[in-house]
């Protein structure tokens, strides 16, 4: 059948995420554009699309992950929208895969602020990477984190063509709810709910469709380029 992609919008429930002083919040945001990508790629047609949440409920990041291994997700990109105290009057969109190692300070520091959601909800937080040492779950890993990498390439080059984007766009750090070790995830901050101009331009419909359709796009650019991977019959040029 055709590739799932799973949209993961992020928070819910007792976790709002970010919020602006006019009380908007980070897990509206992205539920209202996770649905607007679940529509538009549905209205091509070619993918199957599911949803870690298409309301407001809390799910635990261990679920989130669960979640895409048991539906067996061809990708899953996360969606936020965070604040960035400590990187007042930035904007735009970046895009971050796992790494052991943060590519920078302020992408570990939201790593750790994002791994926090579950203590929310007062979930256990002890890391579940078992299987260490065997090889082939190794090879899994590896071959996964790669296929990570060209979905997060082609979403900022895509991104980049309709939405500001951060300086440096491409980041990586250790976000649990990428660590589904044979499900491509990325996790897109697809603004600043700290940034005026950003949290007024998140609130507009043409901002949502615009960044739909270039997530969209981005997300069926990578299936076309890794058809065969996919097991799709698609024709290939
Ligand atoms: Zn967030």
């Amino acid at each position: 059948g055709a590739p799932l992609v799973l949209i993961d919008p992020g928070h819910g429930g007792i976790d709002p995420g970010a919020s602006t002083s006019g009380g908007e919040t980070e897990k509206a945001v992205v539920l209202a554009l996770g649905l607007a990508l679940k529509e538009r790629l549905e209205k091509s047609g070619r993918l199957r699309v599911a949803m870690t949440r298409t309301e407001d409920v809390f799910i635990s990041l261990a679920d989130r992950v669960r979640i895409a291994r048991e539906q067996g997700a061809a990708l899953m990109v996360s969606l936020h929208a965070d604040t960035l105290a400590y990187e007042p009057g930035v904007r735009g969109a970046s895009v971050y895969t796992l790494s052991e190692k943060a590519s920078d300070d302020i992408s570990a520091r939201l790593a750790d602020a994002e791994n926090r959601a579950d203590l929310l909800a007062g979930v256990d937080v002890r890391d579940e990477d078992g299987q260490v040492g065997d090889i082939l779950f190794d090879l899994t890993k590896r071959e996964t984190r790669a296929f990570s990498h060209h979905l997060a390439r082609n979403l900022v080059e895509t991104l980049g063509k309709s939405t500001s984007m951060h300086k440096n766009p491409l980041r990586s750090a250790g976000f649990r709810v990428l660590k589904a070790p044979d499900v491509p995830s990325v996790l897109i901050e697809v603004g600043y709910l700290s940034s005026e101009s950003d949290a007024r331009l998140m609130q507009s419909l043409e901002w949502r469709s615009g960044m739909a359709e270039a997530l969209a796009a981005a997300v069926e650019k990578y299936i076309d380029e890794n058809a065969t991977r996919m097991g799709n019959s698609a024709p290939k040029p």
